[in-house]
């Protein structure tokens, strides 16, 4: 796709106001005829400032309305940076005629559509700048270019009735939300890759509220995927990109490669103001270094125990606020509450009093991981998806509290304010929560120790199988399971907790009964503007094959939609599990 790119805001809203006046004036215009023998089929309730359907409106009324919309959204889009996670899995079919993921790819950065629209990596290949765009090695440098899955929230960098023939489907529903649903084919004519496929379109303010397609013509040497991108309703009147699923079966890159994959691309983080509330702070701290100076002070007065206690103390909240700021870390929240129930049951069960406070919180990324910054426990989003019950969940929670318990050294050098200036993207390298190798160990240890004595002693088998089919998935998802702060859970010879591997029963995929790992995506939603993390109120579905287990698998995105009210920006109501919402059509 060509990024038409324009030069201020401005431009661009006089570009939708000349495109509307000439769409009004010249109903004969050229444009008219991309519209498709329904136009004269009224589609759509028209609806005035108030709100209140008029008279009916046309195809050609409603998509004059939805290329307005969408050159609003691509206005906003360049001033909106959230960060876009990719993570991809590479498939295979089995003897059996299964699709297995045989590898995996992972891809973090912060879109900028502003310039160059170039996103920016978190997960930089050493020896290599931070820029994405072609830095990437690897076999698959060629065909997964991450900014090709960013470049996926965009319809059209420069969408115009002229370019493309409509057709009139239907009307559906997505969730609470009604919609007309277009499928939109390139001209002829058009030499210029542009979408080929089907768009939804909410029916108040014509927004596109889902795209489902490709671009087309495919280019001789690049690829263009198919995709599946949603946007939430995040703000009033507002529809931004949540979600996009790709996925090819048999794409033909060459003589002999063919590329089987399929890949979720989620984004969030998109106010940043709100997530950057200490802005104001650490700007006193910029403008008057004294500010530092003083509460080192204050610790002095402290007995020297309790000054320790209060240096950590800093390194901990330092790291902790950064990291929400950024966009990495959920802000507290219910789901924090939920994992400190399960610590407290440790806790109290094994009368461990910590003389100090202990927090929880959700770090928003896909990969597996689990650490301590200090007193605060941190668990990936990905990893709290995965787990198959609440036994396994305090296993992950056991070994990280084992880590406090034990009293482990914590690098303290972020409790130097300088230590936290540099660029988001080299966050990965500066933030470094890793343990050594007997720290580890002893950790696992103790939490064997605690969990035996726990509520959770007779369902540990299940902990154990959930560890077995990490180490047996090892080898295909090493994304997956590298971790990016703290240290691995599984790859290679070590196992965490592997002691509880030994008293698990034998892993057998073909049980319906035995779920080792659930799919990713299934158990936490993030709220994609404020970064607000709940559980997912899914039901459970039952399983028909032991094909539906998708064990660390990805699926679909079928987000039930909800319409913001004016009044109700504070509460987004999303759901991202595959399995409980259809769209229904009306
Ligand atoms: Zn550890």
């Amino acid at each position: 796709m060509p990024m038409v790119r324009f030069g201020s805001r401005l431009l661009l809203v006089l570009l939708v106001c000349i495109f509307a006046a000439t769409a009004q004036d010249s109903p004969a215009s050229p444009a008219q005829s991309a519209v498709s023998p329904k136009d004269a089929q009224a589609v759509a309730p028209a609806q005035n400032g108030d709100g209140i359907p008029s008279s009916a409106l046309t195809l050609t009324d409603v998509i004059d309305r939805v290329v307005q919309r969408e050159h609003y959204f691509m206005a906003q889009m360049r001033h909106m940076h959230p960060l876009v996670e990719t993570y991809l899995q590479d498939l295979k079919t089995d003897r059996d005629e299964n699709t297995i993921p045989v590898n995996d790819q992972y891809f973090l950065g912060r879109l900028d559509m502003s310039e160059a629209g170039e996103d920016v990596s978190f997960v930089g290949q050493p020896g290599f700048g931070h820029r994405m765009f072609a830095k990437l090695t690897g076999v698959y440098s060629l065909h997964y270019l991450p900014m090709g899955f960013a470049q996926m929230v965009v319809l059209d960098t420069d969408f115009q009735k002229r370019y493309y023939k409509f057709n009139f489907v239907r009307r559906e529903f997505l969730g609470e939300v009604r919609c007309l649903v277009i499928d939109v084919q390139p001209r002829e004519s058009e030499r210029t890759a542009r979408f080929l496929g089907r768009i939804w379109v909410e029916d108040q303010d014509y927004n596109i509220v889902r795209f489902n397609g490709t671009y087309s013509p495919q280019p001789r040497i690049n690829f263009f995927f198919h995709f599946d991108s949603w946007r939430l309703n995040l703000r009033p009147g507002t529809w931004l990109p949540a979600y996009v699923y790709t996925e090819e079966s048999n794409l033909k890159t060459g003589l002999t490669k063919t590329l089987h994959f399929k890949a979720q691309t989620r984004l969030w983080g998109y106010d940043l103001k709100g997530l950057a509330k200490n802005e104001e702070f650490t700007q006193i701290l910029v403008d008057s270094p004294q500010s530092v100076t003083d509460q080192s002070e204050a610790a002095s007065d402290a007995t020297p125990i309790v000054a320790e206690r209060m240096w950590e103390k800093q390194a901990e909240e330092n790291a902790i606020e950064r990291m929400q700021k950024i966009g990495l870390l959920a802000p507290p929240g219910d789901v924090d509450k939920l994992l400190a129930t399960v610590v407290n049951n440790l806790l109290i069960t094994n009368n461990i009093d910590l003389q100090s406070d202990f927090h929880c919180r959700v770090l928003l990324t896909s990969p597996l991981e689990s650490f301590t910054i200090g007193h605060t426990i941190v668990i990936s989003r990905g990893l709290l998806d995965v787990l198959p019950d609440e036994a396994s969940l305090a296993m992950v929670l056991a070994h990280e509290l084992s880590h406090i318990v034990l009293g482990h050294r914590f690098d303290t050098k972020l409790a130097f304010n300088d230590k936290l200036f540099f660029p988001d993207e080299e966050s990965f390298q500066r933030l470094d929560f890793k343990r050594s190798a007997a720290d580890e160990e002893a950790a696992d240890a103790k939490a064997v120790e605690l969990l035996k004595n726990s509520p959770y002693k007779d369902k540990l088998g299940n902990a154990g199988l959930f560890l077995k089919a990490l180490q047996q998935k090892s080898h295909d998802l090493p994304k997956l399971i590298r971790p990016h702060l703290g240290n691995g859970f599984a790859g290679g010879k070590n196992v965490r907790m592997a002691s509880l591997i030994a008293s698990a029963p034998a892993l057998d995929e073909k049980r319906l009964d035995q779920i080792a790992a659930l799919p990713l995506g299934g158990r936490i939603k993030v709220d994609p503007w404020s970064d607000q993390v709940e559980l997912s109120k899914a039901k459970p579905v039952a399983l028909t094959s032991a094909r539906e287990k998708m064990e660390f698998e990805i699926t679909p995105f079928f987000p039930y939609l909800t319409r913001l009210s004016a009044g109700g920006a504070e509460k987004v109501a999303l759901t991202t599990s595959s399995q409980s919402s259809q769209s229904s059509p009306k």
